[in-house]
């Protein structure tokens, strides 16, 4: 799987030319599951652009609310007929927005009732790392935004190290697949068998010099991707990496 978050990044009409060049670029490649994130503003557009291509259409963020009185909020009803997938609790989002575990998790059932799938993002800061936590912030994060939900659902899980996220350094293959089978682990304690059917996904400056170190180690799935997924040749690239490194 191959996830790209465009962030607060696109016009409306730039997005529907990035989104048609991945489109005329990616054709033929035979990667699962390739989904590109614009910002709100831009997804209808850019999901008519990518309608009956390999390329699904994700959301960013949503709200838990299924309608009311928010003021510049998004619900997933309202995605649900545009988008298949939803980031949840990337660390942006919890740090600038001071997102807590409790409003992801709720965030993450309202998307599994409006049949969205989220991609939930889980991640240490550097601080935490170098305290030796690392485990125990992925641990905590990973059980109170997955807290009730259906053993039988589909979720996404990514890996994004806060300290490797747009700053060029990438966590080691070992430090990602160390955290993923790690991950994979709690994920059983949480869905049972099912977990070894959910994508691990590493996320943290990943480019196509890094890309099939990743995908090369055992309990990693795919890579979400930011920067890297702003140029189409770039993205396009990724994809066909990942296509051929699938194991
Ligand atoms: C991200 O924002 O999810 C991300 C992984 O960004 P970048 O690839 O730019 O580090």
């Amino acid at each position: 799987m191959l996830v790209g978050n465009w962030k607060m990044n696109t016009t409306a009409s730039s997005s529907v030319g990035l989104a048609t060049a991945i489109r005329n670029g990616i054709s033929g490649e035979s990667v699962p599951e390739i989904v590109v994130c614009p910002p709100f503003i831009s997804l209808m557009a850019v999901a008519e652009v990518l309608q009956g291509s390999k390329i699904a259409v994700g959301a960013q963020n949503m709200h838990s609310d299924t309608n009311g009185a928010y003021t510049g909020e998004i619900s997933a009803e309202m995605l649900s007929q545009m988008c298949r997938f939803v980031i949840l609790g990337h660390s942006e989002r919890r740090t600038h927005f001071s997102e807590s575990d409790k409003f992801v998790n709720a965030k993450v059932l309202a998307a599994l009732s409006a049949g969205i799938t989220p991609i939930l993002c889980v991640g240490e800061s550097l601080a935490e790392r170098e305290a030796g936590r690392a485990f125990d912030i992925i641990s905590s994060q990973l059980e109170a935004n997955l807290n009730g939900i259906d053993k039988n659902e589909s979720i996404v899980v990514a890996y994004e190290p806060v300290w490797a996220i747009g700053t060029g350094q990438s966590a080691s293959p070992q430090i990602a697949q160390d955290m993923m089978s790690y991950l994979r682990e709690k994920l059983s304690g949480i869905v049972g068998d099912r977990s070894s059917d959910i994508s691990l996904l590493y996320g943290g400056s990943v480019n196509p010099t890094n890309v099939e170190s990743y995908i090369a180690q055992m309990d990693i799935d795919g890579a979400l991707v930011g920067g890297a997924s702003l140029d189409a040749d770039t993205f396009c690239q990724l994809a066909g990496q990942v296509s051929r490194s699938i194991h």
